[in-house]
């Protein structure tokens, strides 16, 4: 049968553009499809990049209030908003440009409408068909919204990125990523923060190392947490909102509620059942380690598949597929152990490979820890004090890195170097064999006992 394109992609976000632009470079007839007006999907658009530009202000933020400790009469700056989202945005049109023109430089196909599936190789987009040898389906997700009384009055990390003006006092509810940045640069731009968890603490799953030194530090910075605090009903009184909480807590006066409580895979809309594509109780879709679903020659890959929803994991399973199926690089895949990953609160986190119990679970006694926590030397002079933590979790005599945990200043530039070495099987002797960079903090991590 003769097809349209050897290739389609249904999401023009961080994996699908990947995957089109790999292929293509190997000579594949590529589409990609995009149901928003721009290319990007959530990383660029509404999420990783709108948000990593605001840790930069919160971050100079934090700067401006330590300059007096470094002998700088600076007065206490005003953070204008509106001014900063209209570069945050200009910097964005910029990067929905640059794919564009990636596109027709490597001579994909573009088309903006919904997408849906037809059969297991044909696609509606508003009406017009396409059909292709091979389709991949990277949809993406949307934030979740509970179904509480009063749910559309909060706004998600979509609505975060569309406000106008800076809010005077915000609630976050969430645990997770999203809530502890959102909530951290808010703060340190000078937005009343209060963080409202459903648990005793938030990023749970992490080590507990970078908890606490969060919420210290988060406290520190004036974000009140609330924690065993579930939203029940959301109400506007005199112009302000009001949270009333399961247990019959109120907190109330806020100007934005902002759900930061995971999201939802965009798989119940683009024509899964009419292709015979499984999804799991969860709306995710299985896939094996070459992305392939339980349909031959439709692919799922991103944020829709549930593993590590990462933007580097989706460009990176993208990347590896087009090697495999348009370079003959057989058995080219992702693994999806020891993935690096930051949170960009205030101080960063970064993260690599099993925390302590996940290890004990695996290899039982075999596993030991190092552990360090110190004022880094930025601090010595700051009358404001942020603790540096550190992890290391190891395996077996010979002592394999198998988990490296770390909060603090410059973390999240610290990780992806002892990324590198930990996939690599680093042990704790080659860490040690290696020569410190003084005065630094990442040289703690090769000077622990
Ligand atoms: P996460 O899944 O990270 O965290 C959401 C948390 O909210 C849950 O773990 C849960 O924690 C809590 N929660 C769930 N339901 C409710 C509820 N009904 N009421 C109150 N709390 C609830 O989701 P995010 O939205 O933060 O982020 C989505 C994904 O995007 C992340 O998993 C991450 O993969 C990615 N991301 C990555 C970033 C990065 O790389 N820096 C930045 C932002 C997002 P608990 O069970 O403990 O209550």
């Amino acid at each position: 049968m003769a097809y349209d394109y050897d290739l389609i992609a249904i999401g023009g976000g961080s994996g699908g553009i990947a995957l089109v632009n790999r292929a293509a470079s190997y000579g594949a007839r590529c589409l990609i499809i995009e149901q928003d007006d721009v290319m990007g999907g959530t990383c660029v658009n509404r999420g990783c990049v709108p948000k990593k530009a605001m840790w930069y202000s919160a971050d100079m933020a934090h700067a401006i209030r330590n300059a007096p400790a470094y002998g700088f009469d600076v007065p206490q700056a005003k953070f204008d908003w509106s001014t900063f989202v209209g570069k945050r945005q200009n910097y964005i049109g910029n990067i929905n440009k640059f794919y564009i023109n990636s596109f027709e430089k490597n001579g994909v196909d573009t088309a903006f409408g919904h997408a849906r599936l037809i059969d297991k190789s044909t696609i509606d987009v508003n009406g017009k068909q396409y059909s292709a040898e091979r389709i991949a389906l990277a949809p993406g997700g949307t934030p979740t919204v509970p179904d509480i009384p009063g749910k559309e009055l909060g706004i998600t990390s979509d609505g975060f990125f569309e406000l106008q003006s800076q809010p005077e006092k915000v609630l976050v509810l969430g645990a997770g990523y999203i809530a502890v940045e959102l909530a951290g640069m808010l703060q340190a731009l000078g937005t009343d923060v209060t963080l409202g968890v459903r648990t005793q603490k938030f990023l749970r799953g992490f080590e507990d190392i970078l908890y606490e030194n969060l919420a210290a530090a988060m406290q520190a910075d004036g974000v009140t947490i609330s924690t065993e605090f579930t939203a029940a009903k959301i109400e506007k009184l005199n112009g302000k909102l009001t949270v009333h909480g399961e247990a019959g807590q109120e907190l109330e006066g806020f100007d934005e509620v902002i759900f930061a409580i995971g999201r939802t895979p965009a798989t119940s809309d683009i024509g899964l059942k009419a292709a015979g594509v499984e999804v799991n109780s969860r709306g995710y879709i299985p896939v094996n380690k070459f992305q392939e679903t339980n349909v031959a020659g439709i692919f799922a890959l991103g944020d829709v598949t549930g593993q590590a929803e990462l933007t580097p994991v989706a460009i990176a399973a993208g990347r590896r597929m087009a090697d495999r199926i348009y370079d003959g690089q057989t058995d080219r895949h992702l693994s999806y152990e020891n993935i690096a990953t930051v949170v960009f609160s205030h101080p960063p986190i970064g993260t690599i490979g099993l925390t302590e119990a996940q290890a004990r679970e695996q290899y039982g006694d075999e596993v030991n820890t190092y552990n360090t926590s110190f004022n880094p030397m930025y601090m010595a002079f700051t009358d404001h004090k942020v603790k540096t933590a550190m992890k290391l979790v190891v395996v077996g005599k010979e002592e394999r890195v198998v988990g490296c945990h770390m909060i603090g200043l410059a973390v999240d530039e610290m990780l992806q170097g002892f990324a590198v070495a930990i996939s690599m099987g680093a042990t704790k002797r080659d860490l040690d064999d290696t020569v410190a960079i003084h005065p630094t903090s990442a040289e703690e991590l090769v000077t622990m006992r």
